[in-house]
């Protein structure tokens, strides 16, 4: 037994693998459905990729002792004839694989729950009925829950380096009290936050909206690191069947790797998937903050080959020349000033490296919500990209009490330059608001994805493809979200915590001085208090404003 072990399973035959795997077919749970030979193919691979995990590890004893099994899926968008160019992206877990693990699972626990929350404004009840989960869920007769709509609890993570507080919602107690055992069913694809986004990032699907949104910033990494002191998959199996390449949350491109990887220890299972995309895991940040923190015992012993596809990278950049080529008449100028951008001395010795530099000293928040947003242009089909705008990216770097901004050839713009521009800027997150009396589009916080996302598409004057009547889901879409926020406002006006108060900043309460007895502990709980009136009226409406969007 080596628990270190990683299962990589391959479908081999000529079999056509490119049909549902995004939302289930009308026919599910009919004999036209499980005698396809995609889907007997598909369930096959689960199980073999399972029974020969078990026969490595020996997972299964605690599954069947566990009181339930929670399978969380990575529905944080599902992109199924939602009003772009292709009909299907392969960015969530193939509904055919989830059904294939549910059954395997249910031979030893029939105790299941299907447990999921996606990106907001999506409302994950939606992203259920068209992957086809819902229906998973009553074929198979297991639990099905909306993450952000359950009531939270609060931990203290003494050991965290950023995310000290975290809330948890209540169906994932269990797991955290190592009363239920939790599968990770994440997609193999990269990602604009993170570069891949694989088995233990599938937790930031888990916290509430307000608390994720304020991950996605320059500490991403580290924040996620914080997560693992938290929730640690007991499995985590990754659908590499259709791989998605390109810049998640936005649409990406599918890959045809056919094949799965498992393992029970998640930051050796997901090196593995990043090998397989075309990484190299000590290359990506996330890999080398969660190796700090000790996380990483050493590389796992793979049983099967692993095959090395090379998916196109993520690119956040907004001055590079791929955004450049799509949007040739938009003006990016980026100007940090964080502790982790490079110090300009002086603005008139800037090169086009040193832009770059700039630029990504924030990947994991504005930047990579800004692209996402503009590529929801690039795969809409209005394509409207000659328009010209100016995006601003940062607060300015100050050097001799002036702020200046950089565009991609390193060329310099001072602030009263920037104000003087002759046309539309958007400026994004609690950066931009130096230059908000003279933006036309801006988002605020830091961060928050989805307002960055609506603003790029505004800005260009694009309608954002979910929130247009071409989306075949759209009006599920806003009943879907207005049930969603209704029930989150009760709940808020009940004094019951569903969220943290929405503030984009790394401490959202007081924490409290651990003492030595704590200290070295992964995770304390920390009772929320009681709410007052005031704070109920406020939590509603934070909940009220989602609607907004
Ligand atoms: S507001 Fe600034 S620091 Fe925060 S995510 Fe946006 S660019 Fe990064």
């Amino acid at each position: 037994m080596n628990e270190r072990t990683v299962v990589v399973r391959r479908i081999e035959e000529e079999i056509a693998l490119d049909r549902d795997y995004v939302a289930l077919p009308e026919d599910y749970g009919k004999d036209s459905y499980f005698q396809r030979p995609d889907i007997q193919t598909i369930r096959s691979l689960v199980f073999e990729t399972l029974d020969i995990l078990e026969e490595k590890t020996g997972f299964r004893r605690k599954m069947e002792e566990s009181r339930q099994v929670v399978i969380k899926p990575n529905l944080v968008s599902v992109y199924h004839r939602s009003g772009m160019f292709e009909e299907d992206y392969p960015e969530s877990t193939d509904p055919r694989v989830m059904d294939a693990v549910v059954e395997w699972v249910q031979k030893y626990n029939k105790k299941v729950l299907i447990a999921e929350s996606s990106g907001k404004p999506m409302p994950t009840a939606t992203s259920f009925r068209i992957s086809g989960m819902d229906r998973i869920a009553g074929y198979r007769n297991t639990g099905l829950v909306t993450l952000e709509t359950c009531p939270v609890r609060r931990y203290l993570l003494p050991k965290a380096k950023v995310m000290k507080e975290v809330l948890i919602p209540t169906p994932f107690v269990g797991v955290v009290e190592g009363k239920d055992f939790y599968i990770s069913v994440p997609k193999l694809k990269t990602n604009l936050y993170t570069r891949v986004t694989l088995g233990f990032k599938n937790a930031m699907g888990v916290i509430p909206y307000a608390l994720r949104e304020r991950n996605h910033n320059y500490r991403i990494d580290e924040k996620l690191a914080d997560m693992l002191y938290i929730l640690r998959p007991d499995l985590t199996l990754i659908d590499g069947l259709v791989g998605g390449e390109g810049n998640t949350p936005a649409p990406v491109d599918p890959v045809d790797c056919r094949l799965l990887v498992a393992g029970t220890d998640p930051v050796a299972t997901d090196r593995v998937g990043c090998r397989i995309m075309g990484f190299d895991p000590d290359e990506i940040p996330l890999f080398r903050e969660v190796g700090k923190r000790g996380f990483y015992h050493g590389e796992a012993q793979v049983d099967g080959e692993v095959p090395v596809f090379h998916f196109r990278p993520a690119d956040p950049s907004l001055l590079g020349d791929t955004f450049h080529k799509h949007f040739p008449n938009i003006l990016v100028l980026a100007g940090h000033s964080l502790p982790q951008a490079p110090k300009i001395r002086d603005p008139y010795a800037v090169t086009p490296e040193i832009a770059r530099e700039l630029e990504g000293a924030c990947r994991g928040g504005c930047l990579a919500a800004l692209r996402s947003g503009f590529e929801y242009i690039v795969y809409s089909t209005k394509k409207n990209r000659d328009r010209q705008i100016a995006v601003i990216i940062g607060s300015g770097v100050p050097i001799d009490g002036k702020k200046w901004w950089f565009d991609r050839d390193g060329k310099p713009y001072e602030e009263e330059k920037v104000r003087n521009l002759e046309m539309p800027i958007l400026t994004v997150g609690n950066c931009g608001e130096v230059l908000k009396d003279v933006a036309s589009y801006r988002s605020p916080g830091c961060c928050s994805p989805s307002a960055c996302m609506l603003a790029a598409t505004a800005a260009m004057k694009v309608p954002f493809p979910l929130l247009s009547l071409k989306n075949h889901y759209f009006g599920i879409f806003g009943l879907d979200a207005v049930r969603m926020v209704l029930k989150r406002t009760a709940l808020s006006l009940r004094g019951i915590w569903i969220d943290c108060p929405s503030r984009h900043v790394d401490q959202i309460y007081p924490v409290p001085k651990v003492s030595d007895k704590y200290k070295d502990r992964d995770f304390v709980p920390w009772p929320l208090p009681k709410m007052n009136w005031k704070m109920r009226k406020k939590m509603a409406g934070d909940q009220l404003r989602i609607l907004k969007l």
